[in-house]
């Protein structure tokens, strides 16, 4: 770990680790659960808890005994904990110059001991932690302090599974799975805010010509870069996936068929000017089909088969042009 250590001051690096990781989206955290559960058996202290510090505060993904959801991360334990590679262990809040004063120990809950591991990522930045407070003072058994290095590595581990089985694997943008959960996502919250958005449905034109005269291996190639360039194109709220094959799609909120038309123009222009794989230069063209998210369509599924019709008149049409119904 010794490798990482100018990660601990590289805050903006670690921002966008959180971010990457996408530790904060999901609202149900099973897994986690199953963690902290653990460590409050090994442990038998009253409260545990998994958190993640964002730039102003620390917040409480998975918690036993503990009823705070987030903090100011100025009063954070785990914002000291987050600045090592170790363990933090306070024996006595009271005798800690650090915390004796905190909030959280002059008033309720009253904590007296604490424990936390950095949640680090691969590469060396500390996310959040995963903690251990009580309202009794005690010490830590060398047993404890190596049990809870082993559950943030469970944590991290539990992490890495979730995104890699959201991942596109040639890709790295998502998949058709986790593009489904997105757009089911938006379109509950377009039933409550009546926010539009649309998707856009992107197929290269005669894609296998790439395939049979240059090779699978520059076609897989080709689709990262034609990945890469999507993403290019689209904002951070955007949601990019690849559905299969040649096929992406972009979940674009808060845009309405008329702003999309604009957006996928733009990307089809950038697409068709683009000279892919290097020295081989290849010209490429993209159909756009858009569907909107507008309560028309009720169901995900729906909305796909909108885009799939509109992407279909698009190729009848001739290809390399952008159609919505
Ligand atoms: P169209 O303009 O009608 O879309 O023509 P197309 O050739 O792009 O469409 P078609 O669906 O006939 O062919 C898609 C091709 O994409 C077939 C397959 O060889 C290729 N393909 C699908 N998945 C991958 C992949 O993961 N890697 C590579 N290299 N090629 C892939
Ligand atoms: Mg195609
Ligand atoms: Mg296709």
């Amino acid at each position: 770990m010794n490798l990482h250590l100018n990660k601990l001051d590289d805050e903006a690096g670690r921002i966008a680790a959180l971010k990457r990781i996408d530790a904060l989206t999901y609202t149900s955290e099973a897994s986690f659960k199953h963690v902290t559960g653990l460590l409050k058996l090994i442990l038998e202290m009253e409260m545990v808890s998994i958190n993640f510090i964002t730039e102003d505060k620390q917040i409480m993904k998975a918690r036993q005994g503990l009823d705070l959801a987030e903090s100011p991360r100025e009063l954070a334990f785990c914002n000291i904990t987050i600045r090592k590679y170790e363990p933090l262990i306070i024996e006595d809040t009271h005798q800690d110059t650090r915390v004796r004063d905190n909030p959280f120990v002059t008033g309720a809950p009253f904590l007296r001991s604490y424990i936390g591991a950095p949640l680090t990522t691969v590469d060396g930045y500390n996310l959040g932690t995963i903690c251990a407070f009580d309202p009794r003072p005690r010490t830590f058994t060398e047993r404890e302090v190596a049990m809870i290095r082993k559950c943030a590595e469970l944590v991290m581990n539990q992490l890495d599974l979730r995104n890699q089985a959201n991942l596109d694997f040639l890709t790295e943008v998502a998949n058709r799975r986790s593009f489904l959960a997105g757009l089911e996502n938006e379109m509950a919250r377009q039933r409550r805010s009546k926010a539009n958005a649309t998707v856009a449905f992107l197929d290269i034109d005669f894609f296998k010509r790439v395939n049979d005269i240059f090779g699978h291996p520059t076609g897989d190639r080709v689709l990262r870069e034609f990945a890469d360039i999507v993403v290019a194109q689209s904002r951070q709220n955007d949601l990019v996936a690849r559905l299969g094959g040649e096929e992406f799609a972009v979940l674009l909120p808060d845009t309405d068929l008329d702003a999309a038309r604009i957006w996928a123009e733009r990307m089809r222009e950038k697409v068709a000017e683009t000279r892919f794989d290097g020295e081989n230069a290849l010209k490429l063209t993209v159909s756009v089909g858009l569907a909107a998210v507008d309560g028309t369509q009720t169901t995900p599924d729906g909305v796909m088969h909108m885009g799939d019709v509109a992407l279909y008149e698009a190729k009848r049409q001739g290809r390399d042009r952008v159609t919505m119904l």
